[in-house]
């Protein structure tokens, strides 16, 4: 076989510019409530969080942003990450579809995220900021934001939600072995963890509460600010690295995919891969479908509604109109695949409410069973969360292979899942539940949204 496996750029390729997809969309983005007044956030507002080096990103209109020197200097270290052909996963499937993937988990943290924490960590430290505070999940963003600070230089605090804590110690040890501290979440650092703990003294955390936790540590401390690894607009931004460089290996592929799918959490892999293609979608008439794929278990773009709800559990962060399963939501402790944020994006919402991106849910038992049989053909174990955009592939193609029609199909594979083979065991040993989220709990969480004129 002659033809590629993989397109690989070579250093001098990595994007200069990140790509805002703000200047292009339809409307302008609703705008960011204050929690307290109901009035828009202005950048001051976001002062105490945030440098404002990523506030004017948050808020700008200018369709390309600059990626300033010393954040390509540590890109250099994994970027450009190569696009793979999955030429052994399609004889598999014996299917006429091309499929390819873009894969993150090259970079040292083994997952995309480090695109942005290079970035955040980079334009913190710039401002004088001394440490980030952050929350965690599976541990992917901790351990990806603590090497970004050990690299530029500054103190690292991150909260994990407890579980994860307790059953992930080695994504914990990675991140002590890059410097930060780690504190498993509800703790009593915090103000609204020591609340969560009166009241449920055995809480196993979540993702709302532990953000709870980082962001009135940061608002607390002059000399700290906040980190986060997803859903904001800068995050997006950063991220979109991704998509500019894989438009480029289709290129020296030959194809323009007919198809960008992406697994969603808070939405920043799928956005950095999507983005750009979505451009082409706004501004140029191309009509390449943009699928984003979703746990059954969390069903935010799917089945949440489209509204204005806090980015938190305790109703500290501003108010931003997304989809979502309401902020008091807590994932079902059988769920193992990842992506376990009630809310999502707002740009990637806004882009799913004007159709121009779908969205799909998937099961966990048939997504760890794509895993494996990606891992068996391609020879890297996915992420249980990239595993979701897996699943969507291989049903694509073979979807093209029921059609007899050919068709290119670009997922992303956010990341590896060395950290996650106890998801896998519970996979394999028949454990996993494939649990939907129930529709009551979808209407009941309708009530408990913040009130918002408009
Ligand atoms: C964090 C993470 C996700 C989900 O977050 P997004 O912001 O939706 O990308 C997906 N895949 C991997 C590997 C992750 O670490």
């Amino acid at each position: 076989m002659t033809e590629p496996m993989i397109y690989r750029l070579g250093e001098q390729d990595i994007p200069e510019a990140w790509y805002n997809i703000i200047a292009d969309l339809p409307a302008p983005p609703p705008p960011v409530l204050h929690p307290g007044t109901g009035q828009p956030v202005g950048p001051d507002d976001l002062a105490p969080l945030f440098p404002m080096g990523l506030i004017l990103q948050e808020v700008s209109g200018d369709r390309w942003i600059e990626i300033p020197e010393p954040v390509r200097e540590v890109y250099r270290l994994y970027r450009p990450a190569p696009l793979h052909r999955a030429r052994r996963l399609e004889q598999a499937l014996d299917t006429p579809a091309h499929i390819y993937y873009k894969y993150e988990g090259v970079s040292p943290a083994g997952s995309h995220k480090l695109n942005t924490a290079i970035a955040q960590a980079y334009f913190n430290k710039a401002e004088g900021t001394k440490r980030l505070a952050t929350e965690t999940g599976a541990g992917q963003w901790g351990s990806a934001l603590a090497m970004a600070c050990q690299f530029v230089g500054l103190d690292c605090t991150v909260y994990m939600v407890k579980v994860s804590y307790q059953q992930k110690p080695y994504r914990r040890s990675m991140m002590q072995v890059f410097g930060a501290e780690v504190i498993p979440s509800p703790s009593d650092r915090t103000q609204g963890g020591s609340k969560v703990l009166s009241q449920e003294p055995d809480s196993p955390g979540s993702l709302g509460i532990a953000i709870s936790e980082a962001v009135e540590d940061a608002a607390t401390h002059d000399d700290t600010h906040y980190s986060l690894g997803s859903v904001l607009n800068h995050v997006l931004l950063h991220q979109t690295v991704i998509g500019l460089e894989a438009k480029r290996q289709m290129e020296l592929a030959g194809e323009e995919p007919d198809e960008v799918i992406g697994c969603v959490g808070g939405g920043s892999n799928f956005s950095g891969l999507a983005f750009p293609f979505v451009q082409d979608k706004l501004t140029a008439g191309k009509q390449t479908r943009i699928l984003a794929v979703e746990p059954a278990a969390c069903p935010t773009l799917t089945r949440g509604s489209y509204a204005y709800d806090f980015g938190d559990t305790v109703g500290l962060t501003p108010l931003v109109k997304m989809y979502t399963l309401g902020h008091t939501f807590v994932p079902p402790g059988i769920h193992a695949g990842g992506l376990r944020y009630h809310g999502d994006a707002p740009l990637l919402c806004q882009l799913v409410e004007h159709g121009a991106v779908e969205a799909v849910a998937y099961p966990q038992n048939p997504v760890f069973a794509a895993a494996v049989q990606f891992a068996q053909s391609e020879g890297i174990i996915p992420a249980p969360e990239s595993a979701h955009a897996v699943k969507a592939a291989i049903d694509s193609a073979l979807q093209a292979k029921a059609e007899g029609r050919s068709r290119a199909i670009l997922f992303g594979l956010s990341g590896h899942g060395h950290f996650d083979m106890g998801a896998f065991d519970a996979y394999l040993g028949g454990d996993l539940e494939d649990y939907e989220y129930p529709a009551e709990k979808v209407q009941a969480a309708l009530t408990e949204l913040p009130q918002v004129a408009g």
